[in-house]
């Protein structure tokens, strides 16, 4: 027998060492989904764990739009863009994604996780810098690694931190990427200020606005619009169309140079099949929806309002969020993991998130909120987060 140690082995030990810790990772099977119920394990339950905030995922016009270009056209795109995928249906959702974020282009990729990717690789190299916040999604931070430049993180929403990251660099040029509303706490970053500090540092800022786009903004353009930043201050946007959008995907916005440069040199855009067709037309009504049905951004913010005012009555601990990401702390990840035990038995999925999603003492439920949610379903959920035996832990200082 070889005494080398088998991939194979090392990676079921991890496993092992992840079970040991009651830290293990549970896939679970949704059996159907209608509007914020869905069925698991044979029961119905009230989802508060999507991020469908405004309740497109199920509506009739993303629907009749897939059929319509499925029926046409078949599912799968056949190919990369760059081959034969690029479709009419892509085209026209590219163009809608840079006229509503108010860039020249836009260019669409396999899912955020890729867009990150493909960003970074692009425009970074060895001996480049990239600053990032500590509590950047997954994916930024991968991305930052996989480009080879030197990545600094600065703690989290920290203006001053991230001047110091950048002030410390040589003559490097360097990249300023931050998520617009952070993913497991669901504040906002502080856009304005990190975009005056780019551009007195000349560094380039990227906000990756998988949370914010279609929920925040007048007509759902995003964090940036939000902020009131303009593309010179913010050059590089990314966002995704599996949110707020109901569909799946995502794309970078930017001028036509940035976005014919990623075109010709971001692998994770050329080397991959392109989505399919009938995913871009029902992206494409749910840009139009997004846009135009303010009432569900309304009814999404009365529902936060709702719920952090309850919340505060009852005396429970959230997070500083006024997002449709409203995290309950309870610090110790086995109590996250009983909480969203007992909020199940009460007929609540709510997620318990637990390091390494989160820093260690950090776990917590991360609750979230959509349009499809009714007012009395918010007062229910309340109602069972008041019989946890554990109301909340003060946010910490990251
Ligand atoms: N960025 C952020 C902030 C996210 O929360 C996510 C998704 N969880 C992604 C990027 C990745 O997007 P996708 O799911 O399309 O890969």
């Amino acid at each position: 027998m070889s005494l080398r140690p088998s991939l194979l082995a090392r990676l079921a030990a991890r496993t092992a060492e992840r079970e040991q810790a009651n830290l293990r990772r549970r896939l679970r099977t949704i059996d159907h989904v209608d509007g914020p119920w869905l069925e698991l394990d044979g029961k119905q339950l009230l989802s508060f764990c999507s991020n469908d905030y405004l309740g497109l995922a199920q509506h009739p016009q993303l629907i009749a739009a897939f059929k319509r270009v499925a029926d046409d056209e078949g599912v799968g795109s056949g190919s990369a863009h760059l081959i034969c995928g690029h479709r009419a249906e892509h085209a026209a959702l590219e163009q809608a994604l840079a006229e509503w974020t108010g860039r020249e282009r836009a260019l669409l990729f396999s899912t955020g996780y890729m867009a990150n990717l493909g960003v970074q690789q692009a425009l970074l190299s060895d001996g480049d810098v990239c600053v990032q916040d500590k509590l950047n999604h997954a994916c930024l931070l991968d991305g930052a690694k996989l480009s080879g430049a030197e990545l600094k993180r600065y703690p989290h929403g920290d203006v001053a931190g991230a001047a110091r990251q950048l002030a410390s660099r040589s003559t490097a040029a360097a990249l300023l990427a931050t998520d617009g509303v952070f993913s497991m706490d669901g504040d906002m970053a502080p856009l304005r200020e990190l975009a005056t500090l780019c551009t007195r540092e000349g560094a380039t800022l990227m906000v990756d606005d998988a949370h914010g786009l279609g929920v925040l903004g007048d007509d759902g353009a995003g964090s940036v619009a939000a902020a009131g930043l303009s593309p010179r201050e913010v050059p590089v946007l990314m966002a995704t169309l599996g949110k707020a959008l109901g569909c799946h995907g995502a794309f970078v916005a930017g001028s036509a140079a940035l976005i014919e440069g990623l075109l010709q040199s971001a692998r994770p855009y050329i080397y991959t099949t392109a989505m399919p067709p009938a995913l871009a037309a029902a992206a494409l009504a749910a840009v139009q929806l997004a846009r135009t049905e303010s009432w569900r951004r309304e009814r999404l913010n009365s529902h936060i309002e709702r719920f952090r005012q309850g919340a505060a009555e009852l005396g429970l601990a959230l997070m500083p969020s006024s997002t449709a990401i409203q995290p309950l702390l309870l610090g110790d990840a086995d109590t996250a993991l009983a909480a969203a035990q007992m909020l199940e038995q009460h007929g609540f999925l709510v997620s318990a998130i637990r390091p390494p999603t989160v820093p260690a003492g950090q776990a917590r439920l991360r609750i979230t909120l959509s349009a499809t949610h009714e007012e009395e379903h918010v007062d229910q959920l309340l109602e069972a987060l008041a019989k946890l035996p554990q109301h909340g832990v003060p946010a910490p200082h990251v």
